[in-house]
């Protein structure tokens, strides 16, 4: 299904940013998202210069009645960010950032990088919690919750979020804030694309020095048990600000691996003395861990992470690593059917554990992420991956503890895994749904039905 050509050119008489339509030579381009599993051909990938084009866009989708997605830096994995035979409105010619330095606060627009946010922060020696992969966006990020190497020190990234401009689904641009439509502001903090297509954020600053410490230490995967029962004690009493990961992948030798990687917000003499223990635990086979960039720490997770790979993930919370959990986790990946897959642990600790679980949307305050990530390349068999994914999320789902990230949920998660997300939070964000977007409008996301109303 398409949109009539006159329909296009109406809308281009308003629109100042840019109509791909099929017809396009950019469109085979434009409609690819960071997942290639997600193959979808949008009727129109529409992107905004600026929040008048956001409203006129929304008016168009809304007139011509067809399904629309959100797009900001394109790397939702369930790839909710396209759609098939609809409007795409992709927000990454939005690329505004100013800091103000004086207040210590940034304002982005939706179609910003973390990498292209980091410089422009750290610049002034300012920075705030974001992902930890440098080409994700900050939009769909921060409005499912976003944890980083920072929310130990300062929270996550909800925690750190000021005030969000938005076009809602009648194309009102209005402001959200603590003071401004402050239960839209709540919903925002973890309620994902559900409200509006927000056009720009404004985060709160903290002073960090651009050189922090963190890095990697790699261990042999014969010890993973040991590193992870050592890892499962060692992140219950760590500091705030030292952040610590730990992952089992497959090295550029060949060779499975456990992997720790960290990074300590603060002075680099306080973070050599926070990662000594992590250091000394074990005969590891290489340690990179020191002073770094806090930028380049930004970027070290890039090159595992690239785009233009096929990607199915599963993913839990658990509240502990017990024995038998380590176990599990360590045997499944002895059955990994790619190089390229990795399975990851990341707590939610620190400062932003200790947010109570209804003051954002993002309920999900302390315990571990469990992150089961499927990669290969285009042209290997799907199956076997798919297989080796499903698997090992059936092995774990006994440790899990109910909790769910909505920003890692599946492409083939169903709606009750969103509901499961939103946890306590979801009778409360389904009557902010109901005031904002009645009609479920943008329901292409870990979707909130609208409560219903008297
Ligand atoms: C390589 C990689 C690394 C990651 N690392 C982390 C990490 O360290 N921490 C973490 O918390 N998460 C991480 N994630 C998960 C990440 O939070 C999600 O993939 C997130 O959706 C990415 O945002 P995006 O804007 O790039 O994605 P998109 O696909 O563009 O957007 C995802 C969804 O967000 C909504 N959305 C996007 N833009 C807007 C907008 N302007 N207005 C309203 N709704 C919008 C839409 O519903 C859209 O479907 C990672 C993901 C990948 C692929």
């Amino acid at each position: 299904m398409g949109v009539d050509s006159a329909s296009i050119q109406r809308l281009a008489t308003r629109f100042h940013g840019q109509i791909v339509t099929p017809l396009d030579p950019d469109y085979e381009l434009g409609r690819r998202v960071w997942n290639v599993m997600i193959d979808r051909r949008p009727a129109v990938i529409l992107r905004p210069s600026h929040a008048a084009d956001v409203q006129a866009a929304v008016a168009f989708s809304r007139a011509q009645g067809l399904p629309l997605a959100i797009r900001g830096g394109a790397h939702g994995v369930a790839g909710m960010g396209t759609c098939d035979d609809g409007v795409v409105i992709d927000c990454s010619l939005m690329k505004t950032i100013s800091v103000d330095v004086a207040k210590r606060t940034a304002r982005a627009e939706a179609g910003v990088k973390w990498a292209e946010f980091d410089a422009a922060t750290q610049a002034h020696g300012l920075a705030t919690t974001g992902g930890t992969v440098g080409d994700t966006g900050i939009a769909g990020l921060t409005l499912g919750g976003g944890f980083g190497w920072l929310e130990g020190a300062f929270g996550m990234t909800v925690d750190n979020l000021l005030a969000a401009d938005i076009v809602l689904a009648d194309g009102r641009l209005v402001r959200a804030s603590g003071d401004e439509h402050a239960d839209l502001f709540w919903a925002l903090r973890g309620g994902g694309g559900n409200f509006g297509v927000v056009t720009s954020f404004e985060y709160r600053l903290h002073a960090l020095d651009p050189m922090i410490v963190g890095g990697v230490i790699v261990h042999a995967y014969t010890s993973a048990r040991e590193v992870l029962a050592f890892y499962g004690d060692f992140i219950r009493t760590s500091p705030d600000p030292l952040t610590v990961g730990a992952a089992l992948v497959t090295g550029p030798d060949g060779n499975k691996a456990c992997l720790l990687a960290c990074a300590y917000a603060g002075t680099t003499d306080e973070g050599l003395t926070a990662v000594r223990p992590l250091k000394e635990f074990g005969s590891p086979l290489m340690d990179t861990i020191g002073p770094v960039s806090y930028v380049e720490q930004q970027r070290l997770l890039d090159q595992a992470a690239p785009p233009g790979l096929r990607n199915y993930w599963k993913a839990e919370f658990i509240d502990g690593l017990s024995a038998s959990f380590i176990d599990t986790w360590v045997d499944a990946f002895s059955t990994v059917a790619s190089a390229m897959s990795y399975q990851l642990l990341f707590p939610i600790h620190g400062v932003a554990a200790r947010v109570s679980p209804d003051a954002t949307a993002f309920p999900l305050r302390g315990g571990v992420h469990v992150g089961i990530y499927g990669a290969w390349k285009p042209g290997e068999a799907d199956e076997p991956n798919l297989r080796w994914v499903r698997n090992t999320w059936q092995q774990i789902k006994p440790f899990a503890s109910g909790g769910l990230y909505i920003n890692e949920i599946g492409a083939d998660d169903g709606q009750d895994r969103a509901r499961q997300a939103f946890g306590i939070n979801y009778a409360r964000l389904g009557s902010v749904k109901a005031k904002y977007d009645p009609a479920n409008m943008f329901c292409l996301n870990a979707n909130i039905e609208p409560a219903a109303t008297d």
